[in-house]
């Protein structure tokens, strides 16, 4: 082998094949779909996580596209998480962008222009030039879907800039094909047809062949502008290159038939006009394309009345006005499905981190529990030479169970706790208390150091005793008796041992006398002359 063992060249070449998956346009969704899942597979096999994140966002993209929607929302979602928790920006901005699309389907206009800021604010100079020029283009797109035009038009001039300055002459032709389409979705068909002979332009000195897509887009352009002849010539043109091996995309000849039909209703050639749109109309009927078949129905009214024949054309209109209304309800019952589709898989997450939350809780007292300890404790004492902790003990306890009743003891038990975070919260930030169980607590004060954790330990433990328990216990008195440790008097310091030494200090403040907080190390760890110093 060379200097490079296999697992890293397996990896190399993993991080090749979905860069080309991230920064390339994938025109057959299905069989990316498949190569995203393989390097999913491949990147699980060699265990090395980032790639796994990497391979999981290509292949829920992937799957937004062939039509997933509940699943893939969260797998965006999960890999934005774990970016951003890594501190990886480049792959959390990916993540927002594809997020933007799912928002994107599910037609929620202000998701989708959060996500595609996102996705833009994230990107630093070590971002790719791709992911430089397309977040732009996709933050403009989103804007533009709102109308916010002017906003959408400074993003693309950015991204023109840059695709300029970088070369990236394909993603230029794409974002001027997208910037055309929302100038002329917007109205402004002069800024439209300004944008589409530039990238026309720029096709012809980079040799481009354009697509069916972006030919539609010059085409409808052109009608809208009143250019039919040159609308014509690029609506023939796409439809030839579509039938040359663009079908994937069954369902587009449908509407390049229809603006051929208003290229050709606009030259005065109806009788080519009614034959396009009659082949439109069949692909409609055979696909179920209802939006198209609505804008068919328009260009039938337009159609006949250009033939002069009035009363056809109004009743067709009619046909239209109803059809509009239908696509418009049905549009939004798509929208509201592919929301609750999306709202019930983070109502069950939230459900979820709930339960997780509640069985880290102890039910009487809202205190944390022993779990929950056990979870974060080892975490938190790694992360803190000067950690102290402290078990406190309510003092007679079973007397004030026995005297009174068990219900008293748990107000009593309630209240201490009560008591108990009241104290903490104030003295020691980012710490926490929980019940171990029946009458003893835990508290923890971290970067606090042993005197000074006394101090307020033995502050909580004034608390308690001076507070007015008269409504509760009567003439029986409460009080705690609290054994305190430090991680930094204790080798190892590990949780067991930490907590033994509190233990041990507990005790000795329950044969002193109760009442009272006991701090020290244990003793034989301790040279004879720093015995004895127990605060009392
Ligand atoms: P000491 O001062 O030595 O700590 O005496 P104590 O009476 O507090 O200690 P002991 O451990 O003998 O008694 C603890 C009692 O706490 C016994 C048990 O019945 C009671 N206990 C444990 N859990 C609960 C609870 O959830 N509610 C109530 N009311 N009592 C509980
Ligand atoms: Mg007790
Ligand atoms: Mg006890």
């Amino acid at each position: 082998m060379g200097p490079m063992d296999g697992d890293a060249l397996v990896a190399e070449a993993l991080s090749a094949a979905l860069l080309a998956m991230e920064e390339q346009f994938v025109s057959e969704a299905v069989a990316g779909l498949a190569d995203a899942v393989e390097l999913q597979r491949q990147a699980t096999a060699l265990g090395d996580e980032s790639l796994v994140m990497r391979a999981r966002l290509c292949r829920a993209r992937m799957g937004l596209r062939t039509g997933e929607l509940t699943g893939v929302a969260r797998e965006m979602y999960d890999v934005q998480r774990w970016a951003a928790e890594r501190g990886d920006r480049l792959l959390e901005a990916r993540a927002h962008a594809a997020c933007a699309s799912v928002h994107q389907y599910s037609g929620d206009a202000a998701k989708r222009l959060e996500h595609s800021l996102s996705a833009v604010e994230l990107l630093d100079e070590t971002a790719t030039v791709f992911t430089q020029i397309w977040h732009r283009v996709r933050l403009a797109d989103a804007l533009a879907e709102t109308g916010a035009i002017d906003a959408a038009r400074l993003r693309y001039r950015q991204a023109e800039d840059l695709a300029r300055k970088t070369q990236q002459w394909e993603l230029l032709r794409i974002l001027l094909n997208n910037w055309a389409y929302y100038e002329h979705d917007c109205g402004d068909l002069a800024g439209a047809g300004e944008v589409i002979g530039r990238m026309l332009q720029h096709a012809d000195v980079h040799g481009l062949e354009l697509d069916p897509p972006t030919l539609h887009t010059v085409g409808e352009v052109q009608a809208a502008n009143g250019e039919y002849a040159a609308a014509e010539q690029a609506m023939l043109t796409c439809i030839a290159r579509y039938e040359a091996g663009f079908v994937e995309h069954v369902a587009d000849v449908a509407s390049y038939r229809l603006t051929l039909a208003r290229a050709r209703r606009g030259l005065g050639d109806v009788v080519g006009a009614q034959q396009s749109l009659d082949a439109c109309r069949e692909v409609c009927v055979e696909l179920g394309l209802h939006a198209i078949l609505v804008q068919v129905h328009e260009e039938q009214a337009d159609l006949h009345a250009a033939r002069g024949e009035f009363a056809e054309a109004f009743a067709i209109h009619k046909t239209f006005v109803a059809a509009q209304k239908s696509l418009q309800s049905r549009e939004r019952e798509a929208q509201a499905q592919a929301r609750q589709a999306m709202f019930e898989t983070s109502e069950a997450r939230e459900e979820a981190e709930r339960f997780r939350e509640q069985a880290r809780r102890d039910p009487l007292t809202g205190l944390r529990n022993r779990r929950y300890v056990d979870e974060e404790l080892p975490a938190l004492i790694a992360g803190d030479s000067g950690l102290s902790l402290a078990i406190a003990d309510i003092d007679y306890f079973k007397r004030i169970n026995d005297t009174l009743s068990h219900d008293t003891g748990d107000q009593v038990l309630v209240q201490v706790a009560k008591l108990l975070e009241d104290g903490l919260a104030a003295a020691a930030p980012g710490g926490f208390v929980a019940r171990l169980g029946g009458e003893e607590f835990l508290l923890v004060l971290p970067a606090t150091p042993v005197p000074s954790a006394t101090t307020t330990l033995d502050g909580i433990r004034q608390a308690i005793e001076t507070h007015d328990w008269h409504d509760i216990t009567g003439a029986l008195p409460v009080t705690v008796s609290i054994g305190v440790a430090a991680t930094g008097e204790v080798s190892p310091p590990t949780q067991s041992a930490t907590l033994g030494v509190a233990d041990r200090n507990l005790y000795a403040a329950k044969r002193a006398g109760r009442n009272r907080v006991v701090a020290g190390a244990p003793r034989e760890r301790l040279p004879r002359a720093y015995r004895d110093r127990d605060v009392a």
